[in-house]
Order: structure tokens, then C-alpha cells, then sequence
């Protein structure tokens, strides 16, 4: 499933430059920000070990596949990693 991002209510006024909510790719269910998130959501809340090993570049998890490693294909930071490792040119 895709990540279901955090809002707040539209009338909340945080300011000029927003707020953590506004700035930051938050999932209200697996609980992963930006660099903590999978490439699909696992649907439910990630453990703090597999939040921890998503930013690692660890760990990733894919619908159909489930957790897995991160092989280039996929949006976590470990996919962004390969991709930008030499030698991966797919
Ligand atoms: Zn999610
Ligand atoms: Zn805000």
C-alpha cells in the first residue's frame, strides 16, 4: 500500500515556513519520515529495529515482496544508495 501522509488541519496556521508536518513526508501508519520510509507501506506500524534499518539503508519493503534488501529499484534510502553507488547502471 502507499504511505498515508500526516496533515494537520488546513486552517492550522504554522507560519511562513510550515511546520514538521507541512516540511516532513510523515506516515500516519508505519510511522516513517523521510528517510526512515520503506518504498510501500507495511500497513502497520514499524518496529523502532526496522525504522532504525530503513535509515540505514538496510532494510526496505516492497508490496508483494515484503521486507526485504534494498536492490536499487525501490525509493528508501538504501535504494538511493545503490543507485548511486558505481557500477549500478540499470
Ligand atoms: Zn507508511
Ligand atoms: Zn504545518
Amino acid at each position: 500500500m502507499k504511505h498515508t501522509r500526516a496533515t494537520h488541519h488546513p486552517k492550522l496556521d504554522c507560519g511562513p515556513y510550515g511546520c514538521n508536518i507541512c516540511n516532513l513526508f510523515l506516515c500516519t501508519v508505519c510511522v516513517g519520515a523521510e528517510g526512515s520510509l520503506p518504498t510501500d507501506c507495511p500497513g502497520v506500524r514499524m518496529t523502532q529495529e526496522q525504522e532504525q534499518n530503513v535509515y540505514a539503508g538496510q532494510l526496505d519493503y516492497r508490496d508483494g515482496k515484503g521486507w526485504c534488501t534494498p536492490d536499487g529499484e525501490g525509493d528508501s534510502m538504501g535504494d538511493i544508495d545503490v543507485r548511486m553507488s558505481p557500477g549500478w547502471n540499470r
